[in-house]
């Protein structure tokens, strides 16, 4: 268990032969941007904005939504911030939004599906509040990324949102700066078109909490299936793999924000996957950076390589535990 309780470190990370792996946070409450600049972060690789609209009555405010975005990019003044747009529906409830109650809420109107539908205007409000961020912003860079996306109708309906939204931020005069933007790959819809979403965007996240649950059609939360929503599951590894090399291949960057981007013993398999970010709860930064410094790109490639070979999450776990 290398690096494990690792010291933190400000610094970014690179493998032995000088791959910059860039280890960033998940951000899901307010006081987790404090513990992410604690632990070391690079920047947030997944702000989670639904918590911007829990606690309350009445959606934020463009301006209060600003502020938030703002204060985030001040936390990491050479950093990225890459914040998803509101993904709420199926594990994730907002009471006056009132969702409707769905027989299957995981296959419902939820993520980009309910931005582009039913809560279109607060997606609209919400995109003004970032594009004017992303201008105004003395400290880091804004990414956006939209959530589970399966469709290029929803990818382009999005980004046909962003050019709306600019305009009339350009006819009211307003400043504004069109970020970074990308998608998050988490439906088997999504890995099949990958190519396509490549093509449109600046880069791609993975979702592995949502991947590994629609890969493997077990519900992430239901403890009966737990073994089936295991993320090294062989189809969830080659979604994974393909997804890399379909960004890599358009020369795009892929990170992956899901919960096995946190565990450092996975750190050696995903960078020899050729993944370029991975962005975590604060607390195993230090392990996944410590991790990061020790690896041998060829090394790591090969253990990689043998785990996309194997048939069963047993070989694959085999595979990565005597590398
Ligand atoms: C994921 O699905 O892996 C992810 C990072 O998003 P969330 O857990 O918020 O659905
Ligand atoms: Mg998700």
């Amino acid at each position: 268990d290398i690096g494990a309780d690792a010291e933190v470190t400000h610094n970014r990370v690179e493998t032995t032969d000088g791959t910059e792996i860039e280890v960033a946070a998940n951000v899901g409450r307010p006081t987790e941007l404090a513990a992410a600049v604690e632990q070391g972060a690079d920047g947030v690789g997944l702000y989670r904005t639904e918590f911007l609209f829990l606690d309350r009555e009445t959606p934020p405010s463009e301006q209060e939504q600003y502020e938030a975005y703002i204060e985030a990019l001040e936390a990491f003044p050479n950093g990225r911030v890459v914040v998803r747009t509101l993904d709420i529906g199926g594990d994730k409830q907002v009471p006056y939004l009132d969702l409707p109650a769905e027989e299957n809420p995981f296959l419902g109107e939820r993520g980009i599906r309910r931005s582009l539908g039913t809560d279109k205007g607060l997606f609209k409000t919400q995109l003004r509040a970032l594009l004017r961020a992303a201008a105004d912003a003395s400290g880091g860079t804004l990414s956006v990324m939209f959530p589970l996306v399966t469709t290029v109708d929803e990818l382009d309906a999005a980004l046909d949102c962003i050019d709306t939204v600019a305009e009339s931020l350009q006819m009211e005069g307003s400043n504004y700066t069109i970020p970074e933007l990308g998608v998050m790959v988490e439906t088997p819809g999504a890995v099949f078109m990958v190519t396509e979403f490549a093509k449109r965007v600046d880069f791609l996240s993975l979702g592995t909490n949502d991947l590994a649950q629609y890969v493997m059609a077990a519900a992430r939360e239901n403890e009966q299936v737990a073994d089936l929503h295991d993320p090294l599951h062989p189809p969830v590894l080659r979604a994974i793999h393909q997804s890399i090399q379909v960004a890599h291949d358009n020369d795009i960057w892929i990170g992956m924000c899901g919960e096995m981007a946190g565990n450092p013993d996975l750190t050696n398999v995903l960078v020899g996957l050729g993944i370029d970010e991975l962005s975590m709860s604060a607390v195993t930064i230090p392990d996944v950076k410590a991790n990061v410094i020790e690896i041998d790109q060829s090394r790591a490639r090969d253990v990689a390589a043998r785990t996309l070979t194997v048939e069963t999450s047993s070989d694959v776990t085999n595979t990565i535990d005597n590398q």
